[in-house]
């Protein structure tokens, strides 16, 4: 799938930094300590809704991991899905009347749209589920060969689930306890109550053919594949068996990333699927959790349609650390405005070169991506007029994302 143009990054002087994040599965924050190709995979969107504050305060942090790495002298190999087909899709199609894959087609597009105008760096590999579906196909096949696999004893419907204790530590990733993953599987797309399973917790791999659904053909019969074993293939097949970090939203810390860890480790007989786990808080508006149930979601598109300037949205996001479950509102917004406003005017200003506000900038970022020290440093900055604005713009720019000049 064709991602979206890459934003130019301007070159920063000085040397970049060992990133280090917060691990889910460890539990502390680490080094990344990546080879001269860091890989990263970021969970990406299941396109029947338009891009909310939730998911752009996910790619922004991946967006700044991404920035670390690439002034730390790496190369970043970056992959990104597209969860295009599977239930929220076609129930939203069939609600609002349309073909699941226009809807798809159209939402892609949108977010594509957000993302440019975020100044998010693309994905190199952008994958569609349904572009790989033989990939996926393969890879049920063979764990079902292996017998991590298995199909519930059901006349209509047998179709093929994983069988969790065939890691040998499912669970080690979210480190939750077992009611917790009962109760976040039935919540969160799983069928812990579904009779024939072997595991309450057993996801599904491979879902046969039910009228009125699309399906692809298999080795399993025709059908369409679970969520977890989507991304766990389009991953390893790109950046191998071990990925320096495996990324998303705080939500999807389980079911989705403790099972296509535990699918990926199988079918490689390597484990950890990745070095780092890292998840992004949640982002709240007006004291609640922005989500589609809610109804309360605020769409980057509309506040793109409304003016609102996008450099504005990524510093307002960022103005709270990535790990925290925050709240977005108009103050945010403003108080980011006012901010930018700000900076802009420093950064074309001329005075004396303040080479260790660069140096604090990666020194914080450096440190678990603390931002709003990043945004304590360069109001300093901005609020001194005896000091240049050109390189510390261009760090911005480089390691913040954010656009000054
Ligand atoms: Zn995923």
């Amino acid at each position: 799938m064709q991602s979206w143009p890459s934003p130019p990054i301007p070159g920063i002087s000085g040397t970049g930094r060992q990133l280090r994040l917060y691990d889910s599965a460890s539990g502390e924050v680490r080094p990344s300590d990546p080879g001269p190709t860091a890989t990263m995979y970021v969970c990406g969107i299941t396109p029947y809704d338009a891009t909310h504050l939730g998911h752009a305060a996910t790619y922004l942090t991946f967006d700044l991991v991404h920035r670390m790495w690439l002034d730390a002298g790496h190369r970043v190999h970056y992959v990104q899905n597209i969860t295009d087909v599977d239930d929220p899709l076609l129930e939203r199609a069939q609600r609002d009347g349309v073909f699941w894959r226009k809807l798809a087609e159209r939402e892609i597009g949108l977010f594509r749209d957000d993302m440019t105008a975020l100044r998010v760096i693309p994905p190199a590999d952008y994958i569609g589920a349904v572009e790989a579906m033989d990939e996926i196909t393969t890879a049920v096949q063979q764990l079902l060969d292996s017998g991590a696999a298995y199909r519930v004893a059901d006349a209509d419907y047998p179709d093929v689930y994983f069988d969790v204790t065939s890691s040998g530590h499912f669970g080690y990733e979210s480190r939750y306890d077992e009611p917790t993953m009962l109760r976040l599987s039935a919540e969160r797309g799983g069928d812990p109550d579904r009779p024939g399973k072997r595991q309450p917790l057993d996801p599904l791999l491979w879902r046969m053919d039910r009228p009125g659904e699309p399906s692809w053909p298999s080795p399993m019969g025709r059908g369409r594949p679970g969520w977890h074993i989507e991304c766990a293939v389009i991953a390893s097949n790109r950046l191998g068996p071990t990925i320096d970090l495996q990324g998303g939203g705080s939500d999807l810390i389980f079911p989705h990333h403790e099972c296509s860890a535990a699918h990926a480790e199988v079918l490689s007989g390597k484990r950890p699927f990745a070095r780092l786990y890292t998840h992004a808080g949640m982002i709240g508006l007006d004291g609640e959790k922005m989500s589609k149930s809610k109804g309360n979601l605020v769409f980057v598109s509309r506040l793109l349609h409304q003016g609102v300037d996008p450099m504005a949205m990524r510093l307002g996001l960022l103005s709270g650390h990535y790990r925290q479950d925050r709240a977005w509102s108009d103050e945010v917004l403003i108080t980011a405005q006012e901010r930018l406003d700000r900076w802009r005017k420093a950064a074309v200003r001329s005075g004396a070169q303040a080479p260790a506000v660069v140096e604090a900038i990666r020194d914080h970022l450096a440190d678990d991506l603390d931002t709003p020290a990043v945004l304590a440093e360069v109001d300093a900055w901005a609020a001194d007029d005896t000091l240049d604005g050109s390189a510390v713009g261009d760090a911005v720019d480089a390691l913040l994302g954010v656009k000054l000049t």
